[in-house]
């Protein structure tokens, strides 16, 4: 890699249960439901200028519950309502395996991040991830990024139960993606263009 090519701070989220719903399996386009906050938490973002990338388990393909079609048709979708919202994501990574397939990119593993870092030229130092479950946070730590755990989807859950077994604790709790987005706005996410 280039060295003086500078590298950008990310924002990386989750998809089920952090941008939408979990309702397990999405196994049909109707099964996707975005939060009505979403579109605007992510156009806050935008507005800064800091790069958005979904990062997703889809084991559903390896287990062949639905076929990869439809993982890019829900993406299609998700992608639409946030237009509509005004709001769009830089990129969106998933991982087709199960985990008996040992890939590097199954979060918690950290391989979509470090895939979305080289093509997209990611400071992880300086990113953030946000998501609904302990991997999305174990996933971030093992790639360097900080860390946001959602209470929405399996995030309370999560949190309440096992949250005393955890090696390293979230480096912040929000209640949705909403409150997780101010957070980074106020804790040094933000891309400095005001003051310059
Ligand atoms: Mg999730
Ligand atoms: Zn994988």
């Amino acid at each position: 890699m280039p060295e003086k090519r500078p590298l950008r701070r990310a924002v990386f989220l989750d998809r089920d249960g952090t941008i939408g719903e979990e309702l397990g399996y999405v196994n049909h386009i109707d099964r996707f439901q975005i939060f009505p906050y979403a579109a605007e938490a992510i156009r806050e973002l935008n507005r800064a200028e800091i790069p958005v990338i979904v990062v997703t388990n889809q084991s559903g393909i390896a287990r062949n519950i639905f076929p990869e079609s439809l993982v890019h048709e829900v993406h299609k979708k998700m992608v639409a309502v946030l237009a509509a919202g005004g709001a769009r994501v830089d990129a969106i990574y998933f991982c087709p395996h199960k985990s008996e397939d040992a890939c590097e990119c199954r979060k918690p593993n950290p391989g979509l991040l470090e895939r979305a870092a080289r093509e997209h030229a990611l400071d992880l130092a300086a990113s953030w991830i946000v998501g609904d479950r302990y991997a999305d946070l174990e996933m971030g730590h093992a790639a360097g990024t900080r860390g946001i755990l959602v209470m929405t989807g399996y995030g309370r859950g999560e949190y309440e139960l096992h949250r005393n077994a955890w090696p390293r604790q979230p480096d912040a709790r929000a209640e949705n993606l909403r409150d997780a987005v101010s957070h980074i706005l106020q804790n040094g996410g933000g891309a400095p263009r005001r003051d310059e």
